[in-house]
């Protein structure tokens, strides 16, 4: 994969977690001053996503969004970093950005409401958070984020 590291402000939350599903390591940070986002990109090689001009114009690496939506923003972030990947991948965990690693062996009873156990057991796979324990799988919510990000990546800026 071709993305750099980002580092999300508070103000693009819901994009920082759809580059998460496409797999791209983001950082999302609440309630830190500028000059806290600016060392902590610094520190850990990461390009600021926001919407604040004078926070962009500080960094050594920032994208600006001036897209107040999700599908400009999507759209801005991949023209000018056109190999971040358009497409779902099980690598990150779209809550605290976190490695997905497949459950090779479902854990046993109690098991956690929600995931479908009877289709893992026939051999659909599960991802899990090693950082928080969520979980993961192919279902209907992936075919509805796969079919929002075609239609963002597909439309003309509007
Ligand atoms: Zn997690």
């Amino acid at each position: 994969m071709s993305s750099p590291r980002w580092l999300a402000d508070e103000m693009v939350g819901r994009l920082a977690r759809y580059l998460r599903f496409v797999g791209c390591d983001t950082r999302y940070v609440r309630g830190l001053s500028d000059d806290e986002v600016l060392e902590l990109a610094r520190v850990e090689d990461r390009v600021i996503l926001t919407r604040d001009r004078r926070l962009a114009g500080r960094a050594e690496r920032a994208l600006l969004l001036e897209s107040p939506d999700i599908a400009g923003q999507w759209r801005a972030v991949h023209d000018a970093y056109p190999g971040v990947p358009t497409d779902i991948r099980f690598d990150r965990c779209t809550e605290c950005n976190g490695n997905l690693e497949k459950v090779v062996e479902p854990p046993p009873e109690p098991r956690i409401e929600g995931v479908p156990w009877d289709r893992v057991a026939q051999g659909l796979p599960l991802f899990r958070c090693a950082a928080c324990g969520h979980f993961y799988w192919e279902g209907t919510h992936t075919a509805d984020i796969r079919a929002r990000l075609a239609s963002w990546t597909g439309s003309p800026a509007p």
